[in-house]
């Protein structure tokens, strides 16, 4: 479906099965797609074909799929942005990039994905036409009769057609969006993509409704949220440029150390307004961050007397103090809960979380309109 700047591992770690790294980069499956199998299967069944036919055509579908997405994969690469993951969802795939640049790189990246389909679908209408294989009749025929290359065909041209239409999270927003930022601002671009794919979106919904196929309302708000987000995202990543992380920490907090025990990380849980704890060893270096989900779950496994450095996570998310807050802001998503750190050579200086960030946007964009 689309490339999405992500954050870290995400919530879905738990949920999502390994499959394996084609091209040096993991490739995970969500649960709920194992269950759509199944669930083709049994209709497959129910209408007197072969289950194993149907479920065969999801898994063929599904290497479409990621192909796709390791199209996007393989552009970025080109730009020098590595892709973290990409997992299968049963509504298609997504790729988490560390960033997408502007431009014409944006551009292509979004691009490559649906050429990928274009490509997929010349080599099967050869082999189609070299082989003889003639069209299905009717769309049951097309399950049954195990006739599954012209319909895997279709597919990838219904691919190519949904992932062009121009409206966020689709690869058509991202194109759209590249294009108009050629002839505007970067956030103007975003602005007139986003209001498109909403208005895409309440089309999909209106037709969905009137249809009665829930299925497209469910794209239809997936289509329209994802559209809130980009240009919300975009909306803070304006307000915030120019300025500096440093005038986005908030500098007073509490701090623990490695062998400092839960149950005194707890009190100060208890005492302070802080949920994040920045973890500082002797020499003043960070050497991790304690979130307070973490915490908890450490006290039920190891109680009071375990250490920090148990539970505490390794590898915070630390940028300096002169880093462009533009910069930071995408450390946030999809991992919006946990705070970046903000240090220098002498040590930790400062924390940055989503609330004093968003409070720090707020007050952007009441001075600029002001
Ligand atoms: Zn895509």
């Amino acid at each position: 479906m689309t490339p999405h700047a992500g954050g870290r591992e995400g919530h879905d770690g738990l949920w999502a099965l390994h499959l394996g790294s084609p091209l040096g980069i993991p490739v995970r499956i969500h649960f709920t797609f194992l269950l759509v199998l199944v669930w083709f299967g049994f209709l497959n069944w129910q209408r007197g074909g072969r289950p194993l036919l149907g479920v065969a055509f999801i898994v063929l579908l599904f290497t479409c799929v990621l192909l796709h997405e390791l199209g996007h994969a393989m552009m970025a690469r080109r730009f020098g942005v590595r892709t973290r993951q990409i997992v299968l969802y049963p509504i298609g795939g997504v790729a988490s990039l560390e960033g997408i640049p502007s431009g014409a790189a944006e551009l292509l990246i979004a691009i490559a994905g649906p050429l990928v389909n274009v490509v997929l679908a010349g080599l099967l209408l050869i082999v189609k036409v070299v082989f003889a294989i003639p069209w299905p009749v009717s769309p049951q025929e097309m399950v049954t009769s195990g006739s599954l290359m012209p319909l895997l065909l279709v597919a990838n041209i219904a691919l190519f057609l949904f992932n062009l239409v121009p409206a966020f999270p689709m690869d058509g927003g991202r194109v759209l969006r590249a294009t108009l930022s050629f002839f505007m601002t970067h956030e103007k671009a975003t602005g007139i993509a986003a209001l498109v794919g909403q208005g895409f979106a309440i089309l999909f919904g209106g037709v969905g409704l009137l249809k009665g196929d829930f299925i497209l309302v469910f794209i239809a708000l997936f289509v329209f949220l994802g559209a809130g987000q980009e240009a919300a995202f975009e909306r803070g990543r304006a307000a915030v440029s120019g300025r500096l992380a440093r005038d986005a920490m908030v500098t007073r907090f509490d701090t623990l150390a490695p062998q400092d025990s839960l149950g005194r990380a707890t009190e100060l849980l208890l005492a302070t307004h802080q949920q994040d704890f920045p973890v500082v060893d002797a020499w003043g270096r960070v050497a991790g961050i304690l979130g307070r989900s973490a915490l908890l779950e450490g006290l039920a496994r190891l109680g009071q007397s375990g250490a920090v450095l148990e539970v505490m996570r390794r590898e915070p998310k630390v940028v300096r103090p002169e880093t462009p807050l533009d910069q930071v802001l995408p450390l946030f998503q999809g991992d919006a809960g946990t705070p970046v750190l903000v240090a220098d050579d002498e040590g930790l200086r400062g924390i940055i979380t989503l609330e004093n960030l968003g409070e720090l946007i707020e007050v952007s964009r009441r001075l600029r309109e002001g």
